[in-house]
């Protein structure tokens, strides 16, 4: 039954606009910080938390260690888009799907075809050097042994990724505020209404629905509309065949 709402619900929505957060990147088997088991394995080998090490200030001091922990995690973990991305991407086609928006740095959206989306963070498959400006695919970032060099000035090459202590693209923050403004279904997937991602596109949206997929209950999960706990990699393809 409750399905069955959910999928009236994304049936009335024509500019649906989807926060596509941490749970549905952890799910789809990107390196999740935040599991405890993977924090502890990185505090072990390193001496710091994940948090610390992607920081703009880390970097800048201990690029190093920066890149053995980026390159050891983070470009050994890139995942695959799941099935909640290909649904998506079917909404897209169907012209239900006007964006979606995501902090992950892994590109899912972009991997799965989908045309319209705003990564506010960035993205591991674009690199470039900030002394000159070439830019280097992820191959190069894979290849390079310790911290990568650029070959045309010899600069430190980095990922075109917001590290902890770095400000969000301002376009980035445009774009995902319009796309919400002009949403008439906001559906989030993988994280709560408290979620950072949430909460920096929550204020911009008038539309009719708040649909809220996610595994873990939260005591926030009632300001949503509809709220449906589980994995969104199983539910959303059931709602949107
Ligand atoms: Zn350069």
């Amino acid at each position: 039954m409750k399905l069955q709402i959910l999928e009236r619900a994304i049936e009335e929505g024509n500019h649906i606009v989807c926060l596509l957060g941490y749970g549905v990147s952890a799910d789809c088997g990107c390196f999740d910080y935040r599991d405890s088991n993977n924090a502890y394995e990185v505090e072990t080998r390193y001496g710091y938390s994940p948090e610390e090490i992607f920081a703009a200030s880390f970097f800048n001091t201990r690029p190093a260690t920066f890149f053995d922990y980026y390159r050891e995690t983070i470009l050994k973990h890139q995942g695959t888009p799941g099935n909640a991305l290909k649904t998506l991407k079917k909404m897209e086609d169907m012209g239900k799907l006007s964006c979606v928006v995501t902090r992950s740095i892994y590109a899912l959206p972009e991997r799965a075809g989908i045309m319209h989306h705003v990564d506010t963070h960035g993205t591991i498959y674009r690199n470039h050097c900030p002394h000159c400006g070439a830019e280097y695919p992820i191959e190069f970032m894979m290849e390079q042994k310790g911290v990568p060099h650029c070959t045309k000035c010899g600069s430190v090459v980095r990922p075109d990724v917001v590290l902890d202590g770095e400000m969000i693209p301002n376009t980035y923050v445009t774009e995902s505020a319009n796309a919400v403004e002009r949403a008439d279904v906001l559906l989030i997937l993988g994280c709560s209404m408290k979620a950072t991602l949430t909460q920096n596109c929550i204020n911009y949206f008038d539309g009719k629905r708040i649909i809220l997929i996610n595994e873990e209950e939260n005591y926030s999960d009632s300001s949503a509309d509809l709220v449906f706990h589980g994995k969104p990699n199983e539910i959303l393809p059931k709602i949107y065949r």
